[in-house]
């Protein structure tokens, strides 16, 4: 199966193919996925000398990985606030330390080994489609008290410095984050796997696994892996060989498009290079790429399977605030699956099944957030093999929850709905007064 036909890999480096896995292979670790997860993993240990093998079903970041928006910002996919209330301000303050080392390792690994063609853009401005100047302000106070990162506010008469549209009030600009080529990163990542001694095997997928013994045996079509650990890292893409972590993850689609070169108008639209993310729980998010292209993103939905006319339908939503892009021609439209659990918080820890499985480990469930939290997961679990850290247990705070089985994606869409009806009402109300 090859990469789907989106603009990254149409804008993608030169890079290596690899082998599907034909033999029998020993190692001291097995990474079960290829994505961003997976590859910091796998990464962060070959570095620390261990021997590892990443299996990938298709190509390596084939899933979310390499189809996503690409911004890459602080935080987790459940937000700070409920964070609070769960586990108090200081535990909320650790995990969002480690989030944002989340975002460090990307940018440092862009830097070392000088990814140009993962080169980033800084800057992300998140804005709100209804006007709500004290909340917003309070917000990046907050930030700065709480958790000592600065965000800049920008009120409404200072917008039209960043966008032409009169559809937001007020916004934030985080000047740490920014936004990137996914897709090159993450095969770049996977070069330096392969400089590092690990074994990397594509169209490999597992289809059985006995993880009970200190052995374990993974199984793919015509080969097979033996190793003291194994680490699950099929994201959205998890099927039924993942057993009880396929049943605690919901797999939600969502969507990306990229438009024709648009010359001057792009940038008389968007005058930032900043992506822009609104504060919407079905966020329209975007940027500019080589200048003068818009890539668009948005829209999530229970259902897996790509809608019909997924082009026109996210063009509506970009002209719902930029209306001069009615004639823009769409060059590629696809869409992707992020894996929820139903905390929202990413699954980072053993993988508690009820037979015992020693050295069994999930890294997991990163939501539409896991530009940063995948990295960060594949580095706490690398270094739990590797010495033995226990930084990850702070996520033994979410563990595992049944999807919901057949009325987990009912739910999940009937909730989407329910949250697209409260941000429209939000916005509606914002406007009459
Ligand atoms: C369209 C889209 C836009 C997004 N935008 C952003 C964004 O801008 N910022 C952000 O922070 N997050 C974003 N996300 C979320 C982010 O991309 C994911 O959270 C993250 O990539 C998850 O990484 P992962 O390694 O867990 O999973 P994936 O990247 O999905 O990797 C899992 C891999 O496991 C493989 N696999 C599955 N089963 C098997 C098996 N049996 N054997 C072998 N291999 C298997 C799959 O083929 C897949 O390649 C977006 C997601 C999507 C889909």
């Amino acid at each position: 199966m090859k990469y789907p036909n989106s603009y990254y890999n149409h804008s993608l480096d030169p890079h290596i193919d690899h082998p599907s896995l034909e033999a029998v292979v020993e190692a001291d670790v097995c990474i079960i996925g290829g994505g961003l997860a997976g590859l910091t993993c796998a990464l962060e240990l070959a570095i620390n000398g261990h021997k590892v093998v990443v299996l990938e079903a298709y190509k390596m970041a084939w899933g979310a990985s390499g189809r996503n928006g690409g911004i890459v910002f602080p935080g987790f996919a459940q937000g700070q606030d409920y964070l609070e209330q769960k586990l108090g301000l200081t535990a909320a303050k650790n995990l969002f330390d480690l989030s944002l080392e989340g975002v460090d390792i990307v940018r440092q690994n862009i830097q070392q080994y000088n990814l140009q063609s993962a080169a980033k853009t800084s800057g992300i401005l998140s804005v709100i489609r209804y006007n709500d100047a004290a909340n917003m302000q309070q917000y990046c106070q907050n930030m700065q008290v709480k958790y000592g990162y600065q965000l800049d506010y920008i009120d409404q008469h200072n917008m039209s410095n960043y966008t032409a549209t009169d559809k937001y009030y007020q916004a934030n600009m985080d000047k740490q984050a920014f936004h990137f080529h996914p897709l090159n990163y993450c095969l770049a990542i996977a070069q330096q796997i392969i400089k590092h001694g690990g074994q990397m095997f594509e169209q490999s997928k597992v289809i059985n696994m006995s993880l009970g013994g200190a052995e374990k045996t993974i199984i793919t079509s015509h080969g097979r892996v033996k190793a003291k650990h194994v680490v699950l890292c099929g994201g959205g893409y998890s099927g039924q060989v993942f057993g009880k972590l396929q049943k605690s993850i919901l797999p939600v689609a969502t969507y990306v498009i990229t438009t024709q070169k648009l010359g001057a108008l792009a940038q008389q639209l968007i005058k930032t290079s900043a992506a822009i993310i609104d504060d919407r729980r079905a966020a329209d998010y975007y940027r500019l790429i080589d200048d003068d292209r818009i890539l668009w993103g948005g829209r999530i939905t229970a259902k897996t399977a790509e809608p019909q006319k997924l082009a026109q339908l996210m063009q509506a939503d970009m002209c719902h605030i930029y209306p001069e892009l009615a004639q823009a021609k769409i060059e590629f439209a696809w869409s992707g699956l992020m894996a929820y659990a139903r905390h929202r918080m990413p699954y980072i820890g053993k993988f508690n099944s009820k037979t015992p499985s020693h050295n069994v480990w999930v890294c997991s469930a990163f939501g539409g957030h896991g530009m940063n939290t995948a990295p960060l997961g594949g580095r706490l679990i690398a270094e739990a093999i590797a010495d033995g850290s226990t930084r990850y247990q702070i996520f033994n705070n979410f563990k595992l929850q049944w999807n919901g089985g057949v009325f987990g994606p009912m739910a999940a869409q009937t909730t989407y709905l329910g949250m697209k009806i409260a941000d429209w009402y939000k916005e509606t109300s914002s406007r009459n007064k």
